[in-house]
């Protein structure tokens, strides 16, 4: 029980060191300044979060002789030593998930009457509180009503809706948060540098990431995965079992280029491999959502939307997850809509419009590009610049009308425009050969000219631009895909 032990030794004794609960620490500082401390506090939130330790921090606070003048208990008084180390007689902790009795309740409330022993007050930390028996929640409601003048109670909670309303009517309580991701590692580096840890940055953020906000079980995690003085990304990710970053790049690439058959059995593989899927669907969400802001910034509409759908699937697929039967069947699901029909649903939508736009002509403009043009004057860009291509990008996808190329021209991103020529950079070569017939370029041409009323070349490159943020991890994914050339298969 090593991670306990560190857990302990880092345990904040003083409000200051509590970690991401700032305005339950104010609030708590004004109330012990203020001498107006509550008998009965219900602090509810995610386990690890610090409401334990903040009990235990009024309950030094409200018996210290010596409080200093923010309201911090001085920490050498026999009382705030007693509650440190756990031999203060008149802290009574009780753990409700193991005295859930009526009887445990009853003696409680016999025992409550009786002065405390040293201190000036009794303080009862009453954990997981919701698991009491109805008969003691009622045992316990009598002495909430009337409590002796040295009596406090702390009640806490991880399911505060599951504790009687007229308990929670007679408490002050106070929610507390799931710490952040940036809390948590700044409090494990902190720890790491106490404890002589040589621990790499990525492997904390990792610990943060699986935790769910709780610093306890960040710190357990942490002490538990250090060997030898070290703690690295790769021990962190084996023994957490979180898929790495190229299992994600991979299943990103293959469901943008619509493979299906890939994508199912990059599921497959992740499963089979020992990977918890649950987790997995978060750190794609995690990716996804990366992959979405940048589109945004890059004005990339199509991109965008893709992207939106994706996560809306894969939100879905995690949410239900948990309850799944066959664990891979949401994710797979996930795959198969946005692969068939969650695009085509969103390509229906484009082609609409465009088709809209046709409507609104009398003339089909491919073949007669001067009278459009007349008639259209001001819905051409003038402004031929990259800002301004890559701001018009929806628009001359738009206008290509080879469902194929476009979904490959989408996944480019438009690097360098001049005069005569734009550059467009592609992530894969699967999308790159696509596009590289003449077919391919003349379809794109044209679409280019529709737009910008100009007709300029098309120039295709392999670059280490759209699937990833790890530029080192695309060139890998770009060569193995190269390698692969998307026919072979693994085995
Ligand atoms: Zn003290």
């Amino acid at each position: 029980m090593a991670e306990i032990a560190l857990y302990r030794k880092y345990r904040p004794q003083s409000f200051n060191h509590l970690v991401g609960q700032d305005n339950i620490r104010q609030t708590l500082l004004n109330a012990i300044k203020g001498g107006s401390i509550s008998h009965a506090y219900l602090f509810c939130g995610p386990r690890g979060t610090g409401k334990t330790t903040t009990a235990r921090l009024v309950a030094k606070a409200i018996n210290c002789t010596d409080l200093q003048e923010g309201g911090e208990p001085c920490e050498k008084c026999e009382f705030c030593l007693g509650a440190s180390d756990g031999r203060l007689i008149d802290l009574i902790e009780i753990d409700a998930a193991s005295n859930r009795s009526i009887d445990e309740m009853r003696a409680l409330k016999e025992k409550i009457n009786f002065a405390p022993t040293r201190a000036r007050a009794k303080v009862y930390i009453i954990d997981e509180v919701h698991m009491l028996s109805k008969d003691a929640f009622n045992a316990l409601l009598k002495t909430l009503e009337e409590p002796p003048s040295h009596v406090y109670f702390i009640l806490a909670t991880t399911e505060a809706h599951k504790v009687l309303e007229t308990i929670i009517s007679r408490c002050q309580r106070f929610d507390f948060k799931r710490i952040s991701i940036k809390s948590i590692v700044a409090r494990l580096g902190y720890i790491a540098q106490q404890e002589s840890v040589d621990a790499e940055l990525d492997a904390l953020e990792l610990i943060a990431r699986n935790v769910d906000g709780g610093l306890r079980d960040a710190i357990g995690l942490m002490d538990q995965l250090t060997s030898e003085g070290k703690l690295t990304y790769a021990s962190v990710k084996e023994s957490l079992g979180v898929a790495g970053f190229k299992a994600i790049e991979q299943l990103y690439s293959q469901i943008v280029e619509k493979d299906t058959a890939k994508a199912l059995s990059t599921i497959n593989e992740i499963y089979f491999d020992g990977y918890d899927l649950n987790q997995f669907a978060k750190d794609f969400l995690e990716f996804l959502r990366d992959q979405m802001l940048a589109a945004v910034k890059e004005n990339d509409h199509a991109k965008t939307v893709l992207l939106v759908e994706m996560i809306d699937q894969f939100q879905w697929a995690y949410e239900i997850g948990r309850s799944a039967v066959i664990p891979q069947l949401p994710l797979e699901m996930a795959v198969i809509k946005i692969c068939s029909v969650g695009v085509v649903s969103v390509e229906e939508k484009v082609e609409k419009k465009v088709s809209k736009k046709e409507e609104t002509k009398s003339v089909p403009d491919e073949e007669e590009p001067l009278i459009v043009a007349e008639q259209e004057k001001a819905d051409y860009v003038i402004d031929l610049s990259l800002e301004s291509v890559k701001r018009n990008f929806p628009r001359i996808l738009e206008n290509i009308d080879n469902p194929a190329i476009k979904r490959s021209f989408q996944t480019g991103v438009v690097t360098k425009v001049t005069d005569a020529e734009i550059t467009v950079s592609f992530a894969t070569n699967f999308h790159l050969e696509k596009i590289n017939n003449v077919q391919g370029h003349d379809v794109i041409e044209r679409a280019f000219k529709k737009v910008f009323a100009k007709s300029v070349k098309l120039n295709c490159e392999l670059g280490k631009v759209n699937i990833g943020h790890k530029e080192k991890a695309n060139d890998a994914v770009d060569k193995a895909v190269a390698d692969l050339g998307w026919e072979v298969s693994e085995g």
